[in-house]
Parts: structure tokens; C-alpha cells; sequence
């Protein structure tokens, strides 16, 4: 963290930071509600093995703020939060600390509502819902809208189509030499998709099995994860990991648009306006990957879920894609500008609503 934690929080407008502990279930985590402006704080549970509670901290509220980014651009009426488990999910996750954490949830009454996240399951989601009303992802079968990675997989779709018409004139990927990094639920998807589209798709991914599989089943080639980035291609399409957009990686990369489902792909801000600088278009990632977000809290709408609207919705990132296009051309400003603008603009109007 780069400042003491109420200036950090100050700064970024944070509500609250809370520690969750149950020593007798071996349960550590951090609630982070970053905004309630636009509604209830609402975010992923991750689990990780920190290198440092104080990192496990600043993840939290990292992401809660993206959250209520995301939600704001997205037209979506939730607010940013975001929880993390102090622990490895391998070893560490049991029925006694995932009952805790729903009962920590449910004694925030409303104000934060969570789902699946890294090292976390629907099913682990069904457990924390005995115990706490506030759980928004879960299977179909317990009431929620199911897997979330496809709609994911398909908003990013939307979002690669309208940067390609801005910079080949075509929204077609026939044929466009796309570097998927990632294979996992997101970029498994992804594949697909692409290989329904005839794309000519180059893969990395670091397990060695899926590699095999996006082989064999699409007919991908692949290289080792280093060498993706500097893959010639079309657009580099990153399904892995976060910070990937550095003062190491832009300069390799041999690409027009970078378009993919990986949240917090710049490293620091300034990425963003260095991509720009080099002409290469990027789709920044919370509005590229906002559509199982998008799909999953369908279900908080009035009616609840209803899949044909929710999909409807997620195939809007293309619409707003369109706009932060216009928006960077215009205004002579990086699309991740843009999209921050977008964002704020939404809830500044929210709390002049507020006022009235
Ligand atoms: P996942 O854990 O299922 O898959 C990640 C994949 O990346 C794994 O196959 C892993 O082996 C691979 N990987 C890790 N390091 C790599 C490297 N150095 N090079 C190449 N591959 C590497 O995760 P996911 O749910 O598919 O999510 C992927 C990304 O998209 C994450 O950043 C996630 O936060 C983001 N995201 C996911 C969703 C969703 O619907 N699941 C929604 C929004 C954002």
C-alpha cells in the first residue's frame, strides 16, 4: 500500500475495511465495501495464500474498487466490494470456516452480497448461504444462475468484434490470428467461441494438459507461456493472469487489439495510456469481462433471473465498447480513460439523484 490506510482509503473513497477472524475454524478475511452509491457492496470471495496479511488487505480493496467501477459502467445498480480468505483453498477451506464467514456476511446486513471468485466454488457458495441470505452466485439448482464463465467468455467476444471493426473494418475474426493466454474457465470458453468464429488461435497456458486438449479439440497451435506475447497476431486475448500490461510486456507485444477476460490487466494506470501511445486498441478489462457479472446478478432484478434478458444485457459491452471508441477518438484520450469516465460519470449522477 502506498500510503497509511485511512489516507488510502481517503483518497479512494473506500466506506469500510472489515477484519473477519474465527480462530476456532482457522478463519482470516478482509470485507472491503468500497462503494454503496449505486447499491448493496457486492464482490467475489477469493481465497489465496497472501505472502502477507497486509497484501491480502490491499487485494481486497483493490478489487472492491473495481467492482464498483465495473457495476458503473456496466448500467448495473450494485455497488464495489470485494472479500478475501487468508488461506489455501486446497488445503484450508472447511464446511466450519465457510459457515463463519456467512455468518460475518449475513452481520453486515445487506450491505455487502458476494459469489465465487479465485479459489472458491458454487458450491462453497451453497455452504456460505446456509448461514447468510447475501450469496449471489450460486448453482441453478440452489436459486442462482449458474456457472458465470461462459457469459464471460461471450461479453469479451462482443467487445474483440467492435475492435476489430474499428481497426480492420470488419467485425469478423475469420481468419484473424487471435493469442489466447489462459485456459481455464474463462479461456476455455473463449476458445470455443473462436474456433466457432474461424479464428487462427495461438495458445499458452501453464498446465500442460489443457494445452493438449485446445490441441487436440480445436486444432490450436501453442507456445510456452513467455513466449505468447510476442506472438504476431491480431489480438492478444490475456485469460490468466492480472498486472500483464508492464513496461516489460508492452513493448514485446506484436499485436493491434488487446481484448480478454483477466481483471486488473495494467500494472499501474499510465499502461493504459502507453497502449494508446503505441496505437494498439485496448478493450480495458472491466467492461470486456463485465458479462457474468452482468448474467449472475440478473437475478437481484425485479421478476428475478431471467437468462434472455440477462444475455441480452451481456451482448451490450458491445454497445459500450462502441462508446469508449468514440469517447478516446473525441476526447483524444486512452479507451481505459475512458471507461474510468464512464464510471464516475455514473456516480456523480447517482448522487445528485441522492440529493434531490
Ligand atoms: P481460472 O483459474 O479458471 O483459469 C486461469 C488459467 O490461467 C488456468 O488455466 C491457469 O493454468 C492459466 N495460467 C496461469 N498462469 C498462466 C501463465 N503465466 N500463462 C498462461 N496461462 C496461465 O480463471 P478464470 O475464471 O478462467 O478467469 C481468468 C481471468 O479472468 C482471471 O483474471 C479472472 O479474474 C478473470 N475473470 C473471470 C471471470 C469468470 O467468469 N470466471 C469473470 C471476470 C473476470
Amino acid at each position: 500500500m502506498e500510503a497509511p490506510i485511512f489516507t488510502y482509503m481517503t483518497k479512494y473513497r473506500y466506506r469500510k475495511v472489515v477484519l473477519c477472524q474465527n480462530a476456532d475454524v482457522g478463519l482470516k478475511a478482509v470485507i472491503a465495501i468500497h462503494s454503496t452509491t449505486l447499491g448493496p457492496a457486492t464482490g467475489g470471495t477469493r481465497m489465496w495464500t497472501y505472502q502477507s496479511e497486509a497484501d491480502a488487505i490491499v487485494d481486497a480493496m483493490r478489487l472492491a474498487r473495481g467492482m464498483t467501477y465495473k457495476y458503473a459502467a456496466a448500467g448495473v445498480d450494485l455497488g464495489g466490494g470485494k472479500c478475501v480468505i487468508i488461506g489455501d483453498p486446497k488445503t484450508e477451506k472447511t464446511e466450519g470456516l465457510l459457515r463463519a464467514l456467512g455468518r460475518f456476511i449475513q452481520s453486515l446486513g445487506g450491505e455487502f452480497q458476494t459469489g465465487e471468485d479465485v479459489g472458491t466454488t458454487l458450491d462453497d457458495m451453497e455452504v456460505m448461504a446456509a448461514e447468510c441470505d447475501y450469496i449471489v452466485t450460486l448453482p441453478e439448482h440452489a436459486g442462482g444462475a449458474g456457472p458465470i464463465a461462459p457469459a464471460t467468455a461471450f461479453g469479451v467476444l462482443q467487445a474483440m468484434k467492435v475492435c476489430c471493426r474499428e481497426v480492420y473494418g470488419s467485425e469478423s475474426l475469420k481468419g484473424r490470428r487471435v493469442s489466447l493466454q489462459g485456459l481455464g474457465a474463462v479461456g476455455a470458453e473463449m476458445l470455443k467461441l473462436l474456433a466457432e468464429e474461424g479464428a487462427q488461435i495461438t495458445v499458452a497456458d501453464i498446465d500442460e494438459v489443457k494445452v493438449g486438449w485446445a490441441r487436440r479439440d480445436v486444432g490450436a497451435r501453442a507456445v510456452g507461456p513467455d513466449a505468447l506475447y510476442a506472438e504476431p497476431c491480431d489480438i492478444f486475448c490475456p485469460c490468466a493472469l492480472g498486472g500483464i500490461l508492464n513496461d516489460e510486456v508492452i513493448p514485446a507485444l506484436r499485436c493491434r487489439i488487446i481484448c480478454g477476460s483477466a481483471n486488473n490487466q495494467l500494472w499501474e494506470e499510465r499502461h493504459g495510456d502507453e497502449l494508446h501511445r503505441r496505437g494498439i486498441l485496448y478493450a480495458p478489462d472491466y467492461i470486456a469481462n463485465a458479462g457474468g457479472t452482468i448474467f449472475d446478478t440478473d437475478r437481484l432484478r425485479k421478476g428475478g433471473f431471467n437468462r434472455e434478458r440477462a444475455m441480452r444485457n451481456v451482448a451490450r459491452i458491445g454497445e459500450t465498447m462502441e462508446r469508449l471508441i468514440a469517447r478516446s477518438q473525441r476526447e483524444a484520450i486512452p479507451t481505459s480513460v475512458a471507461a474510468d469516465r464512464l464510471a464516475e460519470e455514473r456516480l456523480a449522477m447517482k448522487e445528485r439523484v441522492r440529493l434531490i
